[in-house]
């Protein structure tokens, strides 16, 4: 198949797969409260099995020479055969394969899942206080998931840290963060809260920008910006004394213009974009032209310059 490009020259390389809908944290951005979180992990109906998934990917990595992909969800821990299916993605040549978890259940796991072939992960970790983590996911976790972020980088997993920053929730994390992230000499990144699901058209009274978290920041230690690169989600500043964090600003400073994600969700619907609540259902039955057009029309799907928000929330099409 010839490489699908839009008018921006945007194609395929990175593909987000959300393995599942349940999660085992109830993340006040993800969920509206405890029934919220089990209405969305409830639907099993029309998941796929392990080895269509596989199929798919493989399928989707033939057509797309992928670079890199990422297993995310709900919370990708809990799929069953997790590791079998790494070890199917390996055997597949993507290059790169990749992990979002919030880390509940990585201590268990970690060595396990380097052992079948992954290398990086990104954990979600919004607090270090137990309190404020209690606040923003409904648990208390905190010594857990940090247990477990020891864990994988102990595993020889190569560990990032995620912290989604929401005023009034966690913002008084910032710098307890920072310094956790510091004394570990691990990269964080901290995220503006977007508009999806339940947040949909509200998430404007959580925002806490770009600005506001390098003003904090700016306090404690001197920043010298570092060069964006192509097709990045983050930027990132070093401190005088090297440590380098980075701001994923989805609302102040988008990144749509070079975005290069193509996502699948667990019941084998694709979507070209975080914006689009539009989801287009793969089948592996499917004839080369009529899968191709999908993958064309989830790429037309792509928003030119900025995230214009979901009804959909991350725990269904995937973080
Ligand atoms: N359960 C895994 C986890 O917690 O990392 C993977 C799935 S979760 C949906 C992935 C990430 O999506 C969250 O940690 C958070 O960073 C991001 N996320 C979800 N909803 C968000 C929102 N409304 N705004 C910003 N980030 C969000």
């Amino acid at each position: 198949m010839e490489v699908i490009k839009d008018k921006y020259g945007r194609g395929f390389r990175t593909l987000r797969v959300s393995l599942l809908q349940q999660c085992n944290l109830g993340c006040v951005y993800c969920v509206a409260g405890e029934e919220d979180g089990k209405q969305a992990s409830a639907g099993k109906e029309g998941l796929l099995e392990a080895s269509d998934l596989l199929a798919i990917i493989r399928r989707l990595h033939g057509q797309l020479q992928l670079e890199n992909i990422r297993l995310t969800g709900g919370e990708p821990l809990l799929y069953p055969g997790l590791a079998g299916l790494i070890s199917g993605i390996r055997a597949a040549g993507i290059p790169a394969i990749r992990l979002t978890t919030n880390g509940f259940l990585l201590g268990r796991q970690a060595v396990q899942l380097k052992a079948a072939g992954l290398e990086a992960l990104n954990v979600s970790l919004d607090a270090v206080d137990e309190d404020v983590f209690f606040r923003i996911s409904r648990r208390h976790s905190a010594k857990r998931v940090i247990e477990g972020i020891d864990a994988a980088v102990q595993a020889g997993l190569n560990v990032k840290l995620n912290a989604v920053v929401m005023k009034g929730v966690n913002d008084s994390q910032i710098m307890p963060l920072l310094d956790f992230a510091f004394s570990r000499g691990l990269r964080i990144r901290f995220l503006e809260v977007m508009a999806m699901g339940h947040l949909h058209n509200q998430a404007g009274q959580y925002l806490v920008s770009q600005e506001e978290i390098l003003e904090t920041i700016g306090r404690h230690h001197r920043l010298e910006p570092l060069p964006r690169a192509l097709s990045a989600t983050a930027r990132y500043w070093k401190t005088e004394a090297g440590h380098v964090f980075g701001i994923i600003a989805n609302e102040s400073e988008p990144f749509c213009r070079d975005c290069d994600r193509l996502r699948l969700d667990s019941s084998g619907n694709i979507y070209g974009c975080l914006s689009s609540n539009q989801p287009i259902r793969l089948s592996l039955q499917e004839a080369e032209e009529e899968w191709n057009g999908k993958l064309e029309r989830a790429l037309l799907q792509k928003q030119a310059l900025r995230f214009t928000g979901s009804e959909l929330s991350m725990l269904r099409i995937g973080g």
